[in-house]
């Protein structure tokens, strides 16, 4: 792949070095079957180096995953070879199955099948408490 001309696809840029792989992972990008490129280090002027994750598919992005992660991702949506789109993130008030609750005696725990909930309680801090529960899960990247 020449990864300067997807047509079609994603990419994600700004991403701050190192964290690229968190992101392949939370968003299951191995289970893709197209072509995903993932760049380390790149210099940026803003920001010394960044990673970028540039993907060779019209993929549906879980946004509010990557707002969590990192929130000063930029998304760029490519058709044609052109971008056609430029999406700033937030940090999302709602997670849902992304994290899980650390506390043993939570009702999602032994009731597997309830969707782990997460309700944002402190944007400075980036602390989600599970919505069950309230146990509080620090920001983890
Ligand atoms: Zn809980």
């Amino acid at each position: 792949m020449n990864i300067d001309s997807i047509q079609n696809g994603v990419v994600l840029d700004h991403i701050q070095a190192g964290k690229s792989m968190d992101i392949y992972k939370y968003l299951h990008l191995d289970e893709l079957d197209c072509q995903v490129a993932i760049i380390k280090n790149a210099r940026s002027e803003h920001m010394g180096k960044k990673d970028i994750i540039k993907i060779d598919y019209p993929l549906d992005l879980d946004l509010d995953v990557l707002g969590y992660i990192d929130s000063n991702i930029t998304v760029n949506i490519i058709r044609d070879g052109k971008r056609v789109e430029k999406k700033h993130l937030e940090l999302p008030h709602k997670l849902v199955n992304v994290i899980h609750c650390k506390n043993p005696r939570c009702i999602t725990v032994s009731e597997s099948q309830l969707d782990a909930i997460f309700l944002l309680s402190d944007p400075v801090k980036h602390t989600y408490r599970c919505a069950y529960c309230e146990t509080a899960i620090d920001k983890k990247f």
